[in-house]
């Protein structure tokens, strides 16, 4: 017996659909976190896949989270909408507002959607990659708890605030990144917690402030940003933009209204939207194709071609799941 089995994409979306709605969520709220957790198991982006469902449980657990919140979509301009989550999962609300984002990107070259009040945007690219294959340039970002010092500093202040771009191409698979703005994942300093094994120099420092290489100093010290000072800016610039500038938490607040529920980061998520033919001409986008081009000639790969060559593969062969979650999964439903 192998310790993994393979679902179709089909029986993977049933598995997490059952799991959430036998918990109690609405049939919107779990079609909406179902699918993106299929896309991310199916993807290889086993961070944000299925392994999420049980951690689920906390988040719905806490006392203002809403099983059954309906996404309210609300232009405030012709180029920005706002999406109250009103306290449910955030993917609900980003998916509610995309397509009035996507009209008016198309209508006026730019737009901008706020989604307000949602539990924990999961992982940013498959919206933004949604985006790019109506043939629109996507930009998402959101704020999480305060776990991360500043570069320079010594106690957090800013989320580990991920970024995702996504960039259409004609004929071929958008280009997307998506990554948080920290050296290392909080769930990788986890997991070498758990193998009793020390972190990389630069991934976080000790409740006092110090540079450590023990995770568990880290996890109750700061992580730290990649990049130094860089990455530091870019996390500031994530926690301005999807926090007060779109009336929300910034990550700090976000870690105070958990009030120690555990349960995943509630906050603001901003999402823009760009028509890539707003300023430029068919010849400036062949030269988006030519750098593209280059990057690959050389033999680097494009972020996102590891993911889309894993879908590939998984939905000819089965997108493996480890047996011991799938029981894990199965189990929290009985009874
Ligand atoms: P990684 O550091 O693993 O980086 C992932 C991105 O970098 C992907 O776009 C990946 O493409 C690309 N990439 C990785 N290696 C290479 C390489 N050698 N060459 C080119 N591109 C490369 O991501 P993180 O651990 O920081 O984040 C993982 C996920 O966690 C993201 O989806 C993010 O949205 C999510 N997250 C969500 C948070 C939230 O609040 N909702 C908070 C923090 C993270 P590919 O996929 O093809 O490998």
């Amino acid at each position: 017996m192998t310790d993994e089995i393979r679902l179709s994409e089909a029986e993977t979306y049933r598995l997490a659909h059952d799991f959430l709605t036998f918990h109690g969520l609405s049939q919107d709220q779990s079609a909406a976190m179902a699918g993106i957790l299929t896309k991310a198991q199916r993807d290889g982006s086993l961070s944000h896949g299925l392994q999420r469902l049980p951690g689920t449980l906390e988040t719905m657990g806490h006392p203002a989270f809403d099983r059954e919140a309906v996404a309210l979509v609300t232009p405030v301009t012709p180029a920005v909408v706002r999406v109250d989550a009103g306290f449910g999962f955030s993917i609900s609300a980003a998916l509610a507002g995309l397509p009035a984002l996507i009209e008016r990107a198309r209508a006026l070259g730019i737009a901008m959607l706020a989604v307000n009040n949602g539990f924990h945007s999961t992982a940013l690219w498959p919206v933004v990659e949604e985006i790019a294959e109506s043939g629109l340039v996507a930009l998402s970002m959101n704020p999480t708890h305060d776990w991360v010092a500043p570069a320079g500093g010594t106690r957090p202040v800013l989320g580990t605030n991920p970024l995702a771009f996504a960039w259409p191409r004609a004929g071929k698979p958008p280009y997307v990144f998506d990554f948080a703005t920290t050296a290392a994942s909080r769930a990788d300093i986890a997991l070498h917690r758990q193998a009793g094994k020390a972190i990389s120099e630069g991934w976080g420092l000790d409740p006092e402030g110090r540079p450590t290489t023990d995770p568990a100093e880290v996890l109750s010290g700061a992580m730290l940003p990649f990049g130094g000072h860089k990455g530091s800016a870019l996390a500031t610039m994530i926690e301005l933009m999807a926090g007060p500038f779109i009336g929300d938490r910034t990550s700090r607040q976000s870690a105070e209204f958990d009030a120690g529920q555990n349960a995943a980061p509630c906050h603001g998520e901003l999402i823009i939207a760009f028509d890539p033919a707003l300023l430029s001409t068919p010849d400036d986008l062949a030269a988006a194709e030519s750098v593209l081009d280059a990057i690959e000639d050389q033999g680097a790969r494009l972020p996102g071609s590891r993911r889309h060559a894993e879908r590939a593969r998984n939905l000819r062969d089965g997108i493996p799941v480890s047996r011991a979650l799938h029981e894990r999964i199965r189990g929290l439903m009985e009874g």
